[in-house]
């Protein structure tokens, strides 16, 4: 049995969405701008798919702009804001350190043509505190930019509040709700943001689509140039056939959400509360803030984060040393770090993310199979004594 406990990396297609995706492709060929009949069931399948995303965010259809992703929602947020300000002479950009690297890596590069970017840190949970924000915004601060959940601990942050500091100083404020659409209600209006952004391919959707969610009167520079699709925002012919995809993903995200049973986050308590109970030099990152349901951040202390990994995976168990972007490399991860954990406990923490097809079964394999996997690899590294 292979288990899959890696859903904030990707989620697998629910089957609704590749039925939408493939009856697109046959039947949705026209191109949305063209006026004839062909164009027109485009672009009347690509509103209703636009609809649906809007319902979910609890937003009008007239602000969602299609993208292909998170990472491209995230670029067209902090830069097309970023350039949309620079004539009011406000080049200040605030943000917190354990944002995703779209995030992070746009302000890198405002910073590099002369924008100040301030990096708010967070507490050791991973929250940041509406006061030290407050600090850190002034007048002169154009955006501000803090994720909704985090991807590798699953934290929720107090975006209203945080974007109530931001508006008192005048700037505008980004989410990038990435981790928390499909987890948790998102409601635009609720969070108070002038900005979000979505990623299909994290609740079910296919992958390259997403969403920038733009409350209406906020002006920003578009990325692409070129056609005027998406009101003049997003040049290009569309990827109808994954929108489409996005869509269905939506409607079955919203109709999930509010028919919602817990059962998610009943799951990854068992799971925690076993890992805790039977694996000794355990802990929980993150753990008392509140949390997306299906993620769960543990340090499993004496052993490499990486070897688990593998061992786990030669096991059938697919789980993460933090964000995707980063495996590969031992770079201990930056929100841990950010956090303040010791370095040898970033390097020996592993993320369990749940999703819709795990069952109690899995998670008792899983429960099951940790503690001796965990002091196999301890009795490994374990340092013999000198004969
Ligand atoms: N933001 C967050 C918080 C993410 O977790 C991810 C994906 O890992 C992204 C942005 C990027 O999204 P995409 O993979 O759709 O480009």
């Amino acid at each position: 049995m292979r288990i899959y406990l890696d859903h904030n990396a990707t989620t697998p297609p629910a089957e609704a969405v590749i039925e939408a995706v493939a009856h697109a492709q046959r039947e949705l060929f026209g191109n949305a701008s063209s006026v004839h009949h062909f164009g027109q069931r485009t672009k009347a399948a690509l509103d209703e798919a636009r609809a649906a995303v809007a319902h979910l965010l609890g937003a009008s259809p007239s602000e969602v702009v299609f993208t292909a992703g998170g990472t491209e929602s995230d670029n067209f947020a902090v830069r097309g804001i970023a350039e949309a300000t620079e004539a009011t002479g406000r080049r200040h950009l605030v943000s917190s350190t354990i944002e995703h690297e779209a995030v992070l890596q746009a302000l890198k590069a405002l910073e590099r043509r002369g924008w100040r970017v301030t990096l708010v840190p967070v507490d050791s949970c991973g929250l940041v505190d509406p006061e030290r924000l407050q600090q850190a915004v002034s007048d002169d601060t154009a955006l501000v930019s803090i994720m909704h959940a985090n991807n590798e601990i699953g934290t929720v942050q107090p975006i209203p509040a945080l974007a109530r500091v931001a508006h008192a100083r005048g700037a505008l404020f980004h989410t990038d709700a990435v981790q928390s659409v499909g987890k948790i209600p998102v409601a635009v209006g609720e969070l108070g943001v002038d900005l979000l952004s979505i990623s299909g391919h994290k609740f079910y959707g296919p992958k390259g689509t997403g969403a920038l969610w733009i409350r209406r009167g906020v002006r920003l520079t578009p990325l692409l140039a070129g056609g005027r699709q998406e009101r003049n925002r997003r040049a290009g012919t569309e990827n109808v056939p994954a929108l489409i995809g996005l869509g269905e993903a939506a409607r079955l995200a919203a109709h999930d959400l509010a028919s919602g049973d817990g059962r998610l986050g009943a799951l990854r308590d068992r799971l925690e509360a076993e890992i805790l109970a039977n694996v000794r030099g355990t802990q929980v990152n993150g753990g008392p803030a509140p949390r997306v349901p299906n993620t769960t951040n543990v340090s499993f202390e004496g052993v490499e984060a990486e070897s688990l990994l593998i061992a786990l995976d030669l096991e059938g168990v697919a789980v993460s040393t933090g964000s995707a972007c980063s495996s590969g490399t031992l770079e201990p991860s930056h929100v841990l770090k950010a956090m303040g954990l010791a370095t040898h406990r970033t390097q020996s923490s592993i993320r369990f993310s749940l999703g819709s097809g795990n069952t109690t079964e899995q998670i008792d394999r899983v429960a099951e199979l940790l503690p001796r996997t965990v002091e196999k690899l301890r009795s490994l590294t374990r340092p013999t004594a000198r004969a």
